[in-house]
């Protein structure tokens, strides 16, 4: 889940860094968060590994992406299940373990110094549900309790190419086109002998957040979208 002020109580602190909402002063709390906190930032570094598949690098920041598949050595994948437990308390999915069959492909964003800005765990797929901008709609709040999810879809299923199972960006590296560069890489090298379209990526059950992120990358309102509940 993002922060917002809402999260912010009375006499609480929010982290900066690992977004845990704790109390100053008190000692279990502290305790509690120093632990946290640690456990974060030892998931996110990135010591290098014998083997790393580098599907793209940045020169211009050094950064670079590698792609993992779940025959890969295990520190590999283990890698993938620590980030996405991150990316499941984050984001708000249940499924807090993940099933890494060969259908899926790993994504790590890795910063010149060596820290995991991001990932996304991408899946082959045959087709999605588009969806439709509902007309009766008024900008929804985002806290507003009767809110269900912030998109209807068609009910004709579509072509699509690759399922975007889980996207998500570390807190302080947002707002960097780091969402957008993964998306771009997975696009180039997800399937051999062809770059996928943006239009022929559906999204797993998005998040409003991931809702205006999709629609900003595939330019339209109408993405795919695919396995949602219901
Ligand atoms: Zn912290």
């Amino acid at each position: 889940m993002l922060q917002d002020a809402g999260q912010k109580k009375f006499g609480a602190t929010v982290c900066d860094v690992c977004g845990m909402v704790y109390t100053h002063a008190d000692p279990i709390d502290e305790t509690t968060h120093a632990k946290f906190h640690a456990n974060l930032l030892n998931t996110l570094k990135f010591p290098g590994w014998k083997k790393e598949r580098i599907v793209e690098e940045f020169i211009e920041d050094g950064s670079k992406i590698v792609m993992v598949l779940n025959d890969d050595p295990k520190y590999a994948t283990r890698k993938i299940s620590e980030i996405n437990k991150i990316m499941g308390q984050e984001l708000g999915f249940p499924d807090i373990n993940l099933s890494f069959t060969s259908n899926y492909k790993g994504f790590l964003y890795i910063s010149e110094d060596k820290n995991i800005e991001g990932c996304c765990i991408a899946e082959s797929i045959q087709e999605g549900y588009r969806v439709i901008a509902d007309p009766t709609s008024k900008s929804p709040s985002k806290n507003s309790e009767t809110q269900q999810r912030p998109w209807y879809c068609d009910t004709e299923p579509e072509r699509a190419s690759i399922g975007i199972s889980k996207i998500w960006v570390y807190k302080q590296s947002r707002q960097k086109g780091i969402a957008s560069r993964l998306l771009d890489t997975i696009r180039t090298c997800f399937h051999y002998g062809g770059v996928v379209e943006r239009n022929e990526l559906a999204f797993s059950d998005p998040t409003p957040d991931g809702k205006k992120f999709a629609t900003k990358y595939t330019g339209a309102p109408s993405f795919l979208v695919y396995r949602y509940i219901r």
